[in-house]
């Protein structure tokens, strides 16, 4: 059981946090410790509620910038040894991602990731087609043209991970207030003075945006304008069968990914150009649909014939909240103290959230500048400082 409280916000805080998916609460944790007291998550609903809780856990290093590899590399260190930090199993398990492509215009980019990959002391490799079926034996390798392999990638199970964060931060004193919704923020000229909750009013200095898809919404309250999208995703899971597919499999060129879990299931989803972007949270369709059913499953029979005997058990929608280079969004926004983010993850928020969230937590915390953050701050934007990732699936 984690500890929430009930009743009234406090009058007061030293900072909230607006979120109670992954970041939200892993910077609340990281936060709580490095010694930072009064602090105040606020989620509107229940913990995991946003694309968290309807994630496919996935977690890999294979990147084509060296900012999101970094951020890969030292979230999979901190994966490896989450569950005794926080007092909770987290299911990680490392069966490795096979990114694949029946694309031969690929090749280059796959060949040039791995090197940097490599040279970040990522221990990718690149495939041949018939290589892939030493990882996994039923893959249909006709198509392919090529693919690479990381053994240290992984997943683990979203909603273990929020759970543990939560508990580990109320243990060093911080309070997570679900079914509590931010409605204003309070601000006077370029400094932040507090919030109006549906629970009452907290006076802070210091409010950080971890609310996902909805991040652009609250930071527009602020006068900050975002250049993020939001989209959905749809992800299904299968009935259990016996264990016979040990990595996550992606394909560049269709935008597939399933692996099995723990219990047997196959849990994949499947990009879809034909998606509309939404620009308001009001407009944000979460229902399921029969056309991503049958996409899905004619791209998962083809690339693993196995999966033909197995019966969808249930699909489910979520939001990506994608920036314009598919990188987060990190840091505050000059001219405007007291303000702070980590969100616009697209569909890698879950992978990079410790590390992100380690990382601002030591910067807020008077820790010096950060290249990364500074990297992927709002501000490269006008800067035009951006460089995409190539390899975003979902
Ligand atoms: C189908 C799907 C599959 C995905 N698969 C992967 C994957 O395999 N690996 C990976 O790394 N990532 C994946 N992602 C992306 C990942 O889920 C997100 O990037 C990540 O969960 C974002 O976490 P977050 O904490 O920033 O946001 P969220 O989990 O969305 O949390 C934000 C929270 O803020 C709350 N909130 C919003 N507004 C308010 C308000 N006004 N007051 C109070 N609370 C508020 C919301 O209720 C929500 O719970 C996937 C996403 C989807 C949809």
């Amino acid at each position: 059981m984690i500890p929430l409280p009930e009743g009234p916000v406090p009058a007061t805080a030293d900072a909230v946090i607006v979120g109670g998916g992954i970041n939200g609460l892993a910077i609340a944790y990281e936060l709580a410790r490095r010694g930072m007291k009064r602090l105040v998550v606020l989620e509107r609903d229940y913990l995991g509620s946003g694309s968290t809780g309807r994630c496919g856990g996935g977690i890999r290093q294979q990147w084509t910038t060296a900012e999101n590899i970094r951020l890969a590399q030292e979230s999979v260190a901190a994966f490896e040894h989450l569950a005794g930090e926080l007092g909770l199993q987290t299911f990680f398990r490392q069966g490795g991602y096979l990114m694949v492509t029946e694309d031969e215009s690929h090749l280059d980019s796959l060949r040039k990731a791995v090197a940097l990959q490599n040279s970040c002391q990522v221990p990718s490799r690149y495939l041949e087609p018939r290589e892939c079926l030493d990882i996994v034996p039923q893959l249909d390798i006709s198509r392919l043209k090529g693919a690479t392999f990381c053994q240290k990638d992984g997943t683990a199970y979203p909603f273990s991970v929020v759970w543990g964060y939560a508990k580990a931060a109320t243990r060093r004193g911080v309070r997570i207030f679900i079914r509590t919704r931010l409605l204003e923020v309070r601000h006077d000229g370029d400094r932040i003075t507090g919030v109006l909750t549906d629970r009452g009013e907290i006076s802070t200095p210091l409010l950080i945006n971890c609310a996902g898809p909805w991040s652009r919404s609250l930071a527009a309250m602020v006068g900050v304008q975002l250049p993020n999208r939001q989209e959905r995703h749809e992800i299904m899971v299968s009935e259990s069968c016996k264990p016979f597919l040990d990595p996550m499999v992606i394909s560049i060129s269709d935008g597939i990914y399933f692996s099995q879990s723990m219990r047997g299931e196959i849990v994949g989803g499947i990009g879809d150009p034909d998606e509309p972007h939404w620009d308001r949270p009001a407009q944000f369709d979460t229902r399921s649909q029969l056309r991503f059913a049958v996409r899905f499953a004619r791209a998962l029979t083809a690339y693993w014939p196995p999966a033909r005997k197995l019966r969808l058990m249930r699909q489910w929608a979520g939001m990506y909240d994608v920036t314009p280079d598919h990188r987060p969004i990190l840091g505050g926004v000059p001219g405007l103290e007291g303000y702070q983010m980590a969100c616009g993850y697209s569909g890698h928020g879950f992978m990079l959230a410790p590390m992100a969230a380690s990382r601002l937590a030591k910067q807020i915390t008077g820790g010096g500048p950060d290249a990364i953050i500074d990297s992927l701050s709002l501000a490269r934007f006008s800067r035009g400082d951006i460089e995409a990732d190539a390899f975003v699936v979902g």
